[in-house]
């Protein structure tokens, strides 16, 4: 092992203490943090009252904080409010008129901005255009949009009547949409005509007249028209501008029940079928209010920037809901991440001067793979906070976060959670310690634990099923259309939440995530999660990208083959191989060695950017590939 290997190793497993310029402003410090967090398990009653009561505005204050039927449970009960009105009025009618909400930039560098008072006044207009459709409360509205101003304020009119928005991420195919538009028997489709990425025009209108053909619940489809656009509008057709022209700036909030259907939105698809999960309002505001103030430790003044596209649950919760409830300024941009030039991102971080960042482990990984002389070039020296979600960071790519990208004055927040969980369940606040590769502990409300197939703790650092053990405000309400699957998240370990993924927790309480336990592999009677093994595999110097799966082997019960994308100027050879697999041995010892490793260009991916193993291991023993709507190209 080379000394500049030891040094890496050594640098991995530290503990990063967070900068004194993070210490200095953070909203919470880690003994507040862990004293309010004792609180929020001994009295979740009294807690949950005082933030309801202090963080949001209520119509009528609830009657009680929750119900639990197993497996259902209500939070807020007989509460009403408004999510839009926490989001926006209230902003404005506390002198943030002028704020900018959102600062939205793309491939040309063209820039538009608009201010709490814009945005509100967009929202009622589209709010008072969709009722004059036809939509109610309760009805359906399917979002098709790329990630505009119009996007997001779309998704707010349809909170602001109560309409129900199911928002799919514009790339997805004309039979994902489909489905979708028919399983939520959706009233109206709003859409607009193109998106642009990497410099060249995606039509998204094509795509939705296939996916609306036949379906005779969409009795509109608005059509925002982009710069340049004149389509001639048929049928159930009509243009978003002339909707919205004519109507009044301004909409009476409606008054939802703490426990109304918010938005339904459907997971990923990384390990099969994706779920139309169904969030509700009062416990999703809440919690996503509470989590981007203090997991992102936003300030009055901070510049905030989440790269998610609004058809993902980070989308919802923390580049609308959330940022919006705590009245932040946000950047959002449409585009590639690496178009024009791998320094795109680094530019809008620079020219914004950007203070919280929040991306994917892709993405990350993506960036090490073009070197550091992209982010060198620019200031990156705003940052202060810096997330990372969607898959497990791998402690080299977080390094490389930590050091390239935050220069070694930055926290870093390693955000576990899911479609179901609706905010951030697992990380650390700024406030706390850091380790590479382990998201860190529970949020306020949420009680977490690392068990077996029968619900009993595991030993520290053996690795088990991640389960919450009691519902906290945001968990999902159900499945749509599917009321078995809903049950099954409570009844795979009895009356524990089974997250579906593989962990440990260590002496200090910190969880680190090895994967889904769908893809546990599992070698002479050992499991080991996928996580590790790539991991490994991308702290060699070569290695940019690694996915790993399991193949029956008979006397192994399990082997393991590893695919592996290699870092720009390395090419492939047997050589590399065998260094590969040496590095693996060292690194977990012998088990983990992948009998096979496979050089890849390019890895299966969801449309939101995370490995598919399902898809690798389907194709490598045969077998039919199964649900794949949400596969990347
Ligand atoms: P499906 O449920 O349809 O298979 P999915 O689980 O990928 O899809 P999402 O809800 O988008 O759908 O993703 C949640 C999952 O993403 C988590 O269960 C976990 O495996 C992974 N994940 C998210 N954030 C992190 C993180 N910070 N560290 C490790 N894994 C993460
Ligand atoms: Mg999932």
């Amino acid at each position: 092992m080379s000394a500049n290997k030891d040094e890496v190793l050594l640098k991995v497993n530290k503990i990063y203490n967070p900068p004194e310029r993070v210490l200095e402003k953070v909203l919470i410090t880690a003994e507040e943090f862990d004293r309010m967090y004792e609180e929020s398990i001994k009295d979740p009653e009294g807690f949950w009252s005082r933030l309801a009561e202090n963080e949001l505005h209520w119509f009528k204050k609830w009657e009680k904080i929750r119900e639990w039927e197993f497996p259902n449970y209500r939070w807020f009960i007989g509460g009403k409010l408004n999510i839009t009105y926490n989001c926006l009025d209230r902003h404005v009618k506390n002198g943030k008129r002028n704020k900018v909400a959102y600062i939205y930039t793309n491939e040309d560098n063209e820039e538009i901005k608009i201010t709490y008072g814009e945005l509100l006044e967009l929202v009622n207009k589209i709010a008072n255009g969709l009722k004059s459709l036809g939509v109610e409360k309760g009805d359906r509205v399917v979002i098709y949009m790329p990630l505009v101003i119009e996007q997001l304020a779309t998704m707010l009119a349809c909170a602001r009547i109560g309409a129900i928005h199911s928002v799919v991420y514009a790339g997805f195919s004309a039979n994902a949409l489909k489905m979708r538009i028919e399983d939520a028997k959706a009233k109206v489709v709003v859409t607009s005509t193109w998106t642009k990425r990497r410099g060249k025009k995606i039509d998204l209108k094509s795509v939705v007249d296939e996916a609306v053909d036949g379906v005779e619940t969409v009795e509109s489809i608005v059509v925002l028209q982009r710069d340049g656009d004149q389509f001639e509008l048929v049928e159930r057709e009509i243009d978003f501008y002339e909707l919205i022209e004519k109507q009044s700036p301004e909409c009476e909030p409606e008054v939802m029940d703490a426990e109304d259907p918010l938005f339904i939105l459907y997971t990923s698809g990384s390990t099969g079928k994706p779920k139309g999960v169904l969030h509700t309002v009062a416990g999703y505001n809440l919690y996503t209010h509470l989590t981007t103030k203090y997991i992102f430790d936003i300030h009055e003044d901070d510049i905030y920037w989440c790269t998610a596209d609004p058809g993902w649950i980070t989308g919802h919760s923390y580049m609308v809901y959330g940022p919006l409830s705590v009245g932040a300024t946000s950047v959002i941009a449409e585009g590639a991440p690496d178009y024009p030039d791998p320094g795109r991102w680094w530019s809008i971080v620079e020219k914004y001067r950007v203070n919280i960042f929040y991306t994917a482990p892709t993405a990350i990984r993506l960036f090490m793979k073009y070197g550091d002389e992209w982010p060198k070039k620019y200031d990156l020296s705003s940052l202060r906070i810096l997330g990372s979600v969607g898959e497990p960071i791998n402690p080299e790519a977080w390094l490389w976060y930590y050091e390239v990208i935050g220069n070694s004055r930055c926290s870093i927040v390693d955000t576990w959670w899911q479609t179901e969980t609706g905010g951030h369940m697992i990380t650390t606040v700024p406030a706390y310690p850091q380790k590479p590769g382990k998201a860190g502990k529970p949020f306020w409300g949420v009680e977490v634990d690392v068990v077996d197939r029968e619900g009993y703790p595991e030993e520290n650092n053996k690795v088990g099923y991640l389960v919450i053990k009691q519902p906290w405000p945001s968990a999902l309400r159900a499945c749509w259309g599917e009321p078995e699957r809903f049950e099954k998240y409570w009844t795979e370990i009895d009356h524990y939440y089974f997250s579906g993924d593989l962990a440990t927790k260590d002496e200090d309480g910190y969880i680190m995530i090895l994967g889904r336990a769908d893809d546990v592999i599992n070698v002479s009677g050992h499991r080991i999660g996928t996580a590790e093994v790539e991991s490994a595999l991308v702290s060699h110097p070569a290695v940019a990208e690694a996915a790993v799966i399991g193949k029956p082997h008979d006397v192994k019960g399990e082997s393991i083959k590893a695919f592996v994308i290699l870092k720009e100027g390395h090419e492939p050879s047997e050589t590399l191989i065998k260094d590969l697999k040496l590095h693996v041995r060292r690194e977990l010892g012998s088990l983990a060695v992948p009998d096979e490793i496979e050089i890849m260009d390019k890895l299966p991916k969801t449309r939101s950017g995370k490995i598919m193993r399902r898809v690798l291991k389907a194709r490598e023993l045969g077998m039919p590939l199964g649900d794949i709507s949400t596969l990347e190209d």
